[in-house]
């Protein structure tokens, strides 16, 4: 009864509960833990998990088109150009350049941390046709509009409707397994681990590719540091929103069943989960007034506290042991 759905092992697994935690709604709910490929999952899918997603669901507020440098007093033309050099060497071809800039730039620091972490080889172009599956309201595409990228979709089930920017950004109402279309790169940005079919979405992700390009997965991932430390307090469990919790085993079972191949792997936790893990164990809620998510002034960190979270989350990065990573797979 007790089977792994990634792996099919059936002996060993436990059981954990959970409750949901983000909303403080406190409903319990059941996890299989596979004793095989380590993979964290819930035992029954709610047929009522739209309920868990509120309208002020965080990735559905509104997504702003604009990075400020006006600090650092790049504007106009220099501003793009160097946002444009940091581009073509963080997602196109290496360069001398770029990788000096890499190194000194302000800029790059409006660059999330999988891409800043490890030059990851996409061999984008400028005009690459990129799509993000799960993307909310697309503060990820608006962004990588500003990093030089002209050809930008996104697709989420859980909008109220289309949303078009005047940039040209395109998002679409619309689940991975009603897409049409070949891309050249598709990422899923923290969106994976709320889908009920997990081989059956990387299998429509590979026809939606074309051939020999790259999709990327960004996930929590199941048997790291915090999950060990917080245990059912662990942010990233999630429940019963995220449905999977992967290892770096299960990921890569799954993604060979798909007919991809795992090309790298990046852990890229910033210290978000350990902070409202520990709010979790002081009984606050992501949406609480206390919550640091809410009003850092009001919250019960100092910015030692918080400083000291991501410090942790890099070392853990660097050891592979923190609990959210990307892995870049080939089609
Ligand atoms: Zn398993």
């Amino acid at each position: 009864m007790n089977k792994c759905r990634v792996c099919g092992n059936e002996s060993g697994n436990s059981i954990h509960v959970a409750k949901e935690l983000q909303l403080g709604l406190g409903d319990e709910f059941q996890y299989l833990e596979c004793s095989k490929c380590g993979c964290l999952q819930i035992l029954e899918i709610p047929a009522d998990l739209w309920r868990y997603y509120p309208k002020h669901y965080y990735s559905y507020r509104s997504a702003s088109a604009t990075l400020d440098y006006s600090k650092s007093g790049l504007t106009g033309f220099k501003q793009r150009f160097l946002l444009h050099a940091l581009t073509n060497y963080y997602f196109g071809k290496k360069g001398f350049f770029g990788k000096w800039l890499a190194g000194r730039s302000i800029l790059s620091r409006d660059f999330p941390l999988w891409v800043r972490r490890q030059r990851l080889s996409l061999d984008l172009r400028k005009d690459s046709l990129i799509l993000d599956v799960g993307c909310g309201k697309g503060q990820l595409l608006l962004d990588m509009h500003a990093y030089g990228f002209t050809n930008l979709r996104g697709i989420d089930p859980f909008l109220d409707a289309d949303v078009f920017y005047d940039n040209g950004v395109k998002i679409y109402k619309k689940a991975v397994e009603n897409m049409e279309g070949k891309f050249d790169f598709i990422m899923l940005n923290h969106s994976f681990e709320h889908m009920p079919n997990q081989l059956e979405t990387l299998l429509k992700l590979r026809s939606l590719l074309k051939p020999k390009s790259y999709l990327l997965i960004r996930i929590p991932i199941a048997g790291s540091y915090y999950q060990r430390r917080y245990g059912s307090n662990w942010a990233a469990l999630d429940a019963p929103r995220h449905l999977y919790l992967h290892t770096r085993e299960s990921l890569n079972l799954l993604a060979t069943q798909a007919g991809f191949v795992v090309s790298e792997v990046v852990f890229d936790s910033d210290g978000f989960t350990h902070w409202a893990s520990e709010q979790y164990v002081a009984g606050i809620s992501f949406e609480d007034p206390r919550s640091y998510s809410v009003n850092p002034n009001n919250s019960i960190f100092k910015k030692d506290d918080i400083d000291g979270f991501a410090e942790l989350a890099a070392q853990l990065n660097d050891k592979g042991e923190s609990d959210c990573a990307a892995f870049v797979l080939r089609a």
